[in-house]
Order: structure tokens, then sequence, then C-alpha cells
């Protein structure tokens, strides 16, 4: 949606696919960060953005049995906004769509699912999809796959993955809140349990993490030990925590971190989790889909405005984003066997790692995750312009 709505702003006819009627759904993570709302600055849409509802969380903290570790403090980073908005992306997506519509290259055809590539000799030249029961084809002298973890652009097109293994699952449900609960914490450890919950105004969004593959077993041990098992770790759900019988009202979000060694073929790129699939972790993969969608337009506007691109200006993107992208999923991939993976179902109380507590006695050091999960490695700047102003 962001490269849609850069590239028609830009003078580049686009068309973008969404197989879903609307964005009502569960995504991945509610988190705009900085580095987006610098963009959003940038494009001259902050003000008006930052009128949706949402939160502005300063500092992130994980909650390790009863102590609080402050983990990052984005109060002294580089950026108009020195926080972390957190916004339902549906919010996000229809402000972008809304604002893409009002350029006549602009073309959002929604509950399109595509199935398909079009190809001709070895280049994809465009997409078979499916609308209404009907097929059609789109073709495109740039075909951009950034349809997410489960890509069929890039498995119809053959690209290889390299997959760099994720030992977590997550279950996704909704927990009413109460004004008295305690204030959002980026995750919360106890007794062998993580839970992430994102504070949604009148309801809490928790993201409850289990080891891969044992969503079976925990619906088979029954409702009564899972609402244990949250109750130990958010003790304040005591009075609410019955609310969830239904396992329909749980979803089961698969985590995995992979990488295309190549991602693009000729006619074709892929761009965000399609080309890289990030975990939870951090809570850094909305903002390097972002990134890569400026990066995008940027390096291919001139081009494509003048027809087509070549294989090596998309070897470009993949230049300009892989490092940014491979010290990511290092960081990511560290994390999950050393924190979450040891954490997982250990029944004694852990205490927070020394490389966590060095945060709250050197507090100084907290701008550190604050920039690599605020702004990330080698942060993008909105380099094209609208063409219907200009
Ligand atoms: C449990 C979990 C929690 C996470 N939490 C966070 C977080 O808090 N913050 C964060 O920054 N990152 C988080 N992430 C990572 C983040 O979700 C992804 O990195 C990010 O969403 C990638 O964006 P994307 O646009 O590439 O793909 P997606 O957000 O997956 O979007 C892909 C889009 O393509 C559409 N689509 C798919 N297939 C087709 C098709 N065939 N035809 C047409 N449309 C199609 C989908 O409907 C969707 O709208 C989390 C990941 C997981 C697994």
């Amino acid at each position: 949606m962001m490269l849609g709505f850069l590239l028609a702003r830009a003078g580049v006819e686009v068309v973008v696919l969404e197989k879903h009627k609307d964005f009502l759904r569960d995504f991945r993570g509610d988190t705009i960060h900085p580095s987006t709302l610098e963009l959003m600055h940038e494009l001259g849409l902050l003000d008006e953005f930052l009128k949706r509802p949402h939160q502005e969380l300063k500092q992130l903290a994980g909650q390790i049995g009863g102590d609080r570790i402050p983990l990052a403090d984005f109060s002294h980073l580089p950026t108009k906004c020195k926080f972390l908005a957190f916004m339902p992306q549906w919010d996000f997506l229809d402000f972008l769509a809304m604002h893409g519509k009002q350029y006549p290259t602009f073309h959002l055809l929604m509950e399109t699912e595509v199935i398909d590539l079009i190809e001709e000799g070895v280049s994809v030249v465009g997409v078979k999809a499916t609308a209404a029961g009907d097929q059609l084809e789109i073709r495109a002298s740039l075909t951009v796959g950034a349809d997410g973890r489960h890509s069929i652009v890039r498995e119809r097109a053959g690209l290889k993955v390299e997959v760099l293994g994720a030992p977590i699952d997550v279950l996704w449900f909704r927990i009413n809140r109460n004004s008295s609960d305690p204030g959002q914490v980026l995750g919360r450890f106890s007794r062998g349990k993580i839970m992430v919950m994102l504070d949604r105004g009148d309801y809490w969004q928790c993201g409850f993490v289990i080891a891969k593959g044992t969503f079976e077993a925990l619906q088979q041990r029954g409702f009564e030990p899972f609402h244990q098992d949250i109750l130990d770790i958010a003790p304040f759900l005591r009075d609410r925590v019955s609310e969830l019988r239904d396992w329909k009202e749980i979803k089961l979000l698969t985590v995995a971190v992979d990488r295309l060694l190549t991602w693009y073929r000729p006619g074709l790129l892929c761009i965000g989790d399609a080309s890289h699939a990030m975990s939870p972790v951090g809570g850094v993969g909305i903002n390097l889909a972002i990134q890569d969608a400026v990066a995008t337009a940027n390096l291919l506007t001139a081009k494509l405005s003048k027809g087509s691109v070549t294989p090596s200006d998309l070897q470009q993107v993949q230049k300009r984003r892989l490092l940014p992208t491979r010290l990511t999923q290092r960081a990511q991939v560290f994390i999950q066997q050393r924190v979450l993976g040891r954490a997982l179902g250990r029944a004694q109380q852990t205490s927070a790692p020394w490389f966590l507590r060095i945060f709250k006695s050197l507090p100084i050091l907290q701008r550190i995750p604050a920039y690599l999960v605020g702004i990330g490695v080698r942060p993008e700047h909105i380099r094209t312009v609208d063409v219907f102003t200009h």
C-alpha cells in the first residue's frame, strides 16, 4: 500500500490488489514507528495522521516476574515524533488507501486475490487474479510481491528461500481492559510464560507466546489451565479471564523468519515479509516493510515513469535493503533463542538476563534499542515528489 501510494503520487500508474474485502482483520502488530511517522511528516500528512485514535509510547519495558525492566527510551531520537504510535493496522492502511485514491494513477482492487503470475520467457509480465468468482489478468511493467509471509508471488516466481527458523508461534486474542489495569509493557514474562499486551483502549490485544506446534496440545488441556497460564503472567485479569471460553476467539499467528536469496526476477520484485518474513521480536517487521517500500519508490520511480526497469535496477533495491534486513533478522533470531526460547516452559521464576538488566542500571543504554526499533538500520527518506501538486 505504501509503495502503491508513493508511486501513484509520483505519477506512475499503479494497481494494488488486496485479497480481503477490508483491512479489518487481525494483523500482526499495531506499531507505527518513529521512522514511519517521520515519513508521514516528510509527506506532509503527519498532523492528519495523528488525529486518528492511537496511543503514544515514549518508553518500552518488559515485565519479568515482578521486575519491570525498561528496554527502550525513544525520547532522544532525532525524529519529529519521539514515541512509538500504537494504531491498529487497518486504520493505517485505510489512511494510506484514502490518500492514494486522491491520485488518478492509484487503483485499489479489494477482494482481488493473486493466484498466479503471467510469464513471457524468463520475464514476469503481470498477475492472474480472482475477484468475485471471475478471473482477471493484470499486466504490468513491474509486479511487486508485497503479499506477506505466505507470499504466493514469491512461491510462483520460484525464488529460493533461506529459512532462519522461529521456535515460537503466537496466540492472538482480546480481553477487556479496565482503567485501573497497569500500564502497557512490551512483554510480560512469568514462570515460563510470555505474553505481549497491546492497550487498545477498552480492550487488551494479547499475544500469548507458545512453542511452535504446541497449540493443539494446549487446546486439549482445556480452558482452565490456559486461564491459569494467563493469570500467572497478568494476575490483574482474574475477574475477566473466563471471558475466553471459545477457541474460535483465539487465533494462531504463525511466526517465521526467512529471507529470499534473490528478491527479484526480470519484471518482478518482492519486498516486506514476502522477501524477508520477520519475527514479532522487537516489533520491527512493519518498519522494515515500509522502509523497503520507500527505498523501492526512491530507486525505481524515474525508471518506471519512462517505462520499464531492468534486473540490475531491481538488484539495487535488494542491495540497499539487504544489510538492514540481515542485521535485524540476526538480532531477532538471537533474542528468540537466547531469551524467548530459554524462558518458555521454565516453571521456576526466571530473572532477566544480564544484558537486559543492564538497561535498568545504565538508562543511557536504552537509547540503543530505541534507535534500532524506532528508526532501524539505514533509514529511508522520501525522495519522490507529488507530481500532481508540483
Ligand atoms: C505474531 C506476530 C506479531 C507481530 N507483531 C509486530 C509488531 O508489533 N510490529 C511490527 O513492526 N511487526 C510485527 N510483526 C511482523 C509484521 O507483521 C510483518 O513484518 C509486516 O506485517 C510485514 O508487512 P507486509 O506488508 O510485508 O506483509 P503483511 O502485513 O502480511 O501484508 C500482506 C498483505 O497482502 C495481502 N495478500 C496476501 N496474499 C495475497 C494475495 N494472494 N492476493 C492479494 N493480496 C494478498 C494480505 O491480505 C495483506 O493485506 C509481527 C509478526 C508476527 C508473526
